[in-house]
């Protein structure tokens, strides 16, 4: 049986330094930001912050140099995230294109589109999002049904896609389509790299239960995309999609997403904290350290070339089980906090409460998650 094996996690070079260098550009930033924009950090936004997180080589670390990149290990960069999100450096542009879209363009994308997007995108200029959920495909991806029919001027695209983050801000969407007429299921997928500025795409804004802009609907109507925006093979969208959904499982954004509370509750706790303020903090202490243990023994498996999607998967499911138990538990444990007052406790703890049920939804959901488990356990 498979068992959650820890591997040791060792970035190359002074990795205190690093952070460090990181922090110093944090403190450089922070004055402008507020308790609720530094929540949740990886979809909020600061356009002048994503443009010197690039101009410091944080962006795109691990790409090559000829496309921009800075060559460096992805344990190096992993630092770097954790510094991020642990610090609420709102990081919502240039999330997606550092993390996903660029490193899937690195992978698979002809050599027009790589050089038409991975350098704006590690300078922190270019941003991306992801077209995978349609109005009857959430979870279910295999009955996506927008279409790209190839013909000779390019994919001419036709259909909806939904709760797609940040396509507002974004120049470009790596979508799946299905590219096959009448192929159903896994097959006859395709990734294709769309602007969104393209004649025939509209975007329409979902407002959040936060009252946040941040979901979008994109509509497709006879858009038409040069043929060398496939990403990838033709028919081959699926298996490109699943591999890029398990790196996006384990990272640190799946256990740091309410840390901005944590650090709210112990400065509010202060040096002598009641006894069950003091076990809570402890308890959430505990239990963050081990999902980082979890998370960085993951990450270190990725590094080393392995496929660790059933820990992706359960990293997933444990953080976000924590991070979503963080509000209620400190809403049962600090009785005096007033939604009413301007506090930080107080406007982290009504900013999450609303925001958490989120978590387990993007990225996969906990039934999805365990499906996964399971089978990787040999249960199904
Ligand atoms: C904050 C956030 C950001 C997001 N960003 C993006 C984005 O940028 N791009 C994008 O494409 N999508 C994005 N999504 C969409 C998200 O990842 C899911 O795909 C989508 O929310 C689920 O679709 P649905 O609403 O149709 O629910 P469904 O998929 O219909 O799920 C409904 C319920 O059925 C369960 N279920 C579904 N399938 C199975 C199964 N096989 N076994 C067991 N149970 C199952 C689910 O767990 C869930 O409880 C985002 C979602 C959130 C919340």
């Amino acid at each position: 049986m498979q068992i959650f094996s820890l591997r040791e996690f060792a970035p190359p070079g002074d990795v205190t330094a690093l952070r460090d260098e990181v922090r110093a550009l944090i403190a450089a930033h922070e004055h402008r930001w507020a308790p609720e924009q530094r929540a949740n950090p990886w979809f909020s936004f600061d356009p002048e912050f994503s443009r010197a997180l690039g101009d410091a080589g944080f962006l795109g670390m691990t790409w090559p140099k000829q496309y921009g990149g800075h060559e460096r290990h992805a344990l190096e960069r992993y630092v770097v995230i954790e510094e991020l999100l642990a610090n609420g450096a709102p990081s919502g542009l240039h999330w997606i294109a550092d993390r996903q879209t660029g490193p899937l363009l690195v992978k698979y994308g002809t050599e027009r589109i790589k050089a038409k997007y991975l350098p704006g995108m590690a300078a922190g200029e270019i941003y991306a999002c992801i077209g995978l959920s349609e109005p009857n495909s959430g979870s279910d991806l295999a009955s996506v049904r927008t279409f790209a029919e190839k013909t000779a001027e390019g994919w001419r695209v036709n259909g909806q896609k939904v709760w797609t983050s940040g396509a507002h801000k974004s120049h470009a969407a790596l979508t799946l389509l299905r590219t096959e007429a009448g192929s159903e299921r896994q097959a006859g997928l395709s990734q294709l790299m769309i602007d969104l500025d393209l004649p025939g795409v509209t975007i329409r804004p979902i407002i959040d239960m936060t009252g946040q802009h941040h979901f979008n609907e994109i509509f497709f109507e006879d858009v038409l995309v040069p043929l060398d925006a496939l990403v990838g093979e033709e028919g081959r969208g699926w298996a490109q999609v699943t591999a890029e959904l398990a790196l996006e499982r384990s990272g640190p954004e799946r256990y740091l997403s309410s840390h901005m509370l944590l650090e709210a509750l112990i400065d509010h706790a202060g040096p002598s904290p009641a006894p069950a303020l003091a076990e809570l903090i402890g308890r959430l202490t505990a239990e963050m350290w081990t999902l980082r243990q979890m998370s960085l023994a993951t990450a270190a498996k990725l590094a080393a070339g392995e496929d660790p999607m059933v820990e992706a998967a359960i990293v997933k499911d444990l953080g976000n089980a924590y991070e979503q138990a963080m509000p209620r538990l400190v809403q049962a444990v600090v009785e005096d906090v007033d939604f009413a007052d301007d506090t930080r406790l107080a406007r982290l703890l009504k900013f999450i409460l609303v925001q958490s049920p989120s978590y387990s939804l993007r990225g996969g959901t906990p039934e999805v998650l365990r499906g996964i488990i399971a089978r990787g356990l040999g249960l199904r």
